[in-house]
């Protein structure tokens, strides 16, 4: 079993085919010349027994039957001498040819000797028969009342004797061949049996490693396949994943974008777009390092997952220390809370940030834009919109939101202190 597990699935493959093959050719083989054996045996039955048999009958019957009858008609007197003469060459004639017919068939060395007496005895019946036809022919009536019954008995008996004999001889050997025939149709049936036990046990040992092989395959194939699906996943959310925050990214921001508007659109719904930054960062970096800048980078991007928990609210890393949001199915008013709601929790966190003039603590400020199911617009411009509303807050302050629609007008600086 070990020697047959090392072998390649390919080479297990090609043992089973060749064993299959062999076992085909095998059985193929067996039966030819089994069938062939038990042809001969048959033709054996048919020709070498059944037909001799027969025609050794016939000649019997043309002794017991046809020549007796002919000569007890003649002697009784219901024949005439002519018509029983011309009964008896008919007969002998029959015996004759029947006979030569007899003698044609194939015979075993053995059997000749008996054969060449048996011949002797039958030509001189036959003569007899000549002459008993031609006496009967030739004779007065007083002296065919004088020939006599227990001669041509005799004869008959004589010849009977002799072809039982052979008849006798001729059933043993049917009796021998018809054995010989179910030992063939046996020995046949076992062969072939021994043939198909081997083929299908050889065949199971070799099967068992083959569906293990595949098996082992397939569950290699799954588990490659669930490790690649796991690593694509990765790679796919990585690929719209900001490292530093866990947010998505700019690249997504167009596609989540896109995807959104149409959804309102067909939903008549509004959506709204705010874009945040940190108030004079460059200062907060020169104060406490690029790590600590990291770090409140990252507080930010929580306290916005921390407020904005709807699967429908995207949130972005645009850039530095610039964020996105983007919130589908939400009216100004409630937009205006929202953003208001972000700021104040950042500044709650209470970042000491000495570098903001616009408060003591880590602030942002917002430029949101609302947009409305009917204005299909490109990402671009709500971008270029949310920018400026912010640059309108960074001029207003800082530390606070400025709220428009993406065509009416401005509407008043909110700027909420926490
Ligand atoms: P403003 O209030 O007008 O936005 O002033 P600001 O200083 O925040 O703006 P500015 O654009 O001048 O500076 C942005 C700074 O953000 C510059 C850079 O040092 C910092 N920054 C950008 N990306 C990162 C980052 O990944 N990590 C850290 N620590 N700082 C970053
Ligand atoms: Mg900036
Ligand atoms: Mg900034």
């Amino acid at each position: 079993m070990k020697l047959v597990d090392a072998l390649s699935l390919k080479f297990k493959l090609y043992i089973l085919l060749a064993l299959i093959i062999s076992g085909v050719l095998l059985t193929s083989m067996i039966g030819y010349f089994n069938m062939h054996k038990m042809k001969n045996n048959l033709d054996a039955l048919y020709f070498g027994s059944y037909i001799p048999v027969s025609e050794l009958s016939k000649i019997q019957n043309a002794y017991n039957k046809d020549i007796s009858l002919a000569f007890y008609q003649l002697k009784s007197s219901q024949l005439n001498p002519a018509i029983a003469a011309a009964k008896i060459d008919l007969s002998r004639h029959k015996i004759a040819s029947l006979w030569k017919s007899y003698k044609s068939h194939f015979k075993r060395d053995y059997e000749l000797s008996y054969l060449e007496y048996a011949d002797e005895e039958v030509q001189v019946s036959i003569a007899y028969l000549k002459k008993l036809s031609a006496a009967i022919s030739s004779s007065s009536h007083e002296n065919l009342m004088k020939l006599s019954s227990a001669t041509l008995l005799n004869k008959v008996n004589k010849m009977n004797s002799v072809i039982d004999n052979i008849l006798q001889y001729e059933n043993d050997i049917a009796q021998y061949e018809r054995k010989m025939l179910i030992l063939t149709y046996d020995e046949t049936l076992y062969k072939l049996l021994a043939v198909l036990i081997f083929v299908i046990a050889a065949a199971v040992i070799i099967m068992v490693p083959i569906f293990k092989s595949i098996q082992n395959s397939e569950y290699s194939l799954i588990y490659a396949s669930k490790k690649l699906q796991a690593a694509n996943k990765k790679l796919e959310t990585a690929s719209i994943t900001d490292a530093l925050t866990e947010l998505f990214n700019r690249r997504y921001f167009n596609l989540v974008y896109n995807r959104e508007l149409t959804r309102c659109i067909r939903d008549k719904k509004p959506l709204c777009f705010m874009m945040l930054d940190i108030d004079y960062f460059k200062g907060y970096n020169d104060a406490y390092g690029h790590l600590q800048g990291d770090a409140s980078l990252k507080a930010v991007a929580t306290i916005m997952k921390q407020t904005l928990k709807r699967p429908s609210d995207y949130l972005f890393r645009l850039g530095g220390e610039e964020f996105g949001v983007l919130i589908s199915d939400i009216s100004e008013e409630k937009a205006y809370h929202m953003a208001q709601k972000l700021r104040e929790n950042i500044l709650a966190l209470k970042i000491q940030h000495k570098g903001n003039k616009a408060n003591a603590y880590l602030s942002i400020s917002i430029g949101l834009v609302n947009l409305y199911p009917n204005q299909a617009t490109e990402s671009e411009p709500i971008l270029q919109k949310a920018d400026e509303n912010l640059y309108k807050a960074k001029a207003a302050g800082r530390n606070c939101v400025i709220s428009s629609d993406m065509q009416g007008p401005i509407k008043p600086i909110n700027n909420i202190s926490a």
